[in-house]
């Protein structure tokens, strides 16, 4: 459900943060519960939480959807994992010596970064959303357990690897964070009695006593 009352744009709602945590949690409790994590299956399953885990960035940021920014911030979540799609079909150019395909490295976010510096409005407003992207898709590929990411390539193949506990208080915190904005702004919503999540409340400047 989208804001409203004096605005059009829509953000990702309290109730859509909510299932993006409850997403990551079961994706990834059936995933570790894989024998073989490099399966089609395991791959889908990690999607599911890369994509989940960039909502939850965008819940935080409150950023409205439908935006360059947030397009490029979703689609770089997940469409970079495209660069695993060469070792699927046998070839091991592009991940020789690394965990994870060579775009998976600080390299692409420079790259990404310098697009984004050398260009102007919505193609400026994209990329800086990939970079965004792009950092949240790696520090949870970092997290997995028994994996990691040499995001130093190519000066070194040094595989960079943090806890998965860390990523999970973070995503707790990012969850945490967005249902804080998504409440403020409901209770600032310049229509009487309607909220982010749709809630109708009687009065301006109603504090809801629940998360829904
Ligand atoms: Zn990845």
């Amino acid at each position: 459900m989208a804001m409203r009352g004096g605005s059009r744009a829509r953000y990702v709602t309290v109730r859509t943060l909510w299932a993006c945590a409850l997403a990551i949690v079961l994706a990834d409790v059936a995933r570790f519960a894989l024998v073989d994590r490099s399966s089609v299956g395991s791959g889908v399953l990690d999607e599911i939480s890369h994509f989940a885990t960039g909502l939850l960035v965008l819940g935080a940021l409150r950023s409205p959807l439908r935006r360059p920014f947030s397009t490029g911030l979703l689609a770089a979540s997940v469409l970079i994992d495209l660069d695993h799609v060469p070792l699927y079909l046998g070839a091991s150019w592009l991940t020789a010596g690394a965990p994870r395909p060579y775009p998976h490295s600080l390299l692409t976010l420079v790259v990404v970064g310098v697009i984004a510096a050398a260009s102007s409005g919505r193609v400026r407003s994209f990329s800086i959303g990939a970079l965004v992207g792009l950092i949240a898709h790696f520090a949870r590929d970092t997290a997995e357990p028994s994996s990691g990411v040499a995001l130093l390539w190519p000066v070194s193949y040094h595989t960079v690897s943090i806890p998965y506990f860390i990523y999970a208080a973070a995503m707790g915190a990012l969850l945490a964070v967005g249902i804080w904005r998504a409440r403020s702004a409901a209770s600032q919503s310049p229509r009487p009695g309607v909220d982010a999540v749709g809630g109708a409340h009687g009065r301006r400047g109603y504090a809801p006593a629940t998360w829904g």
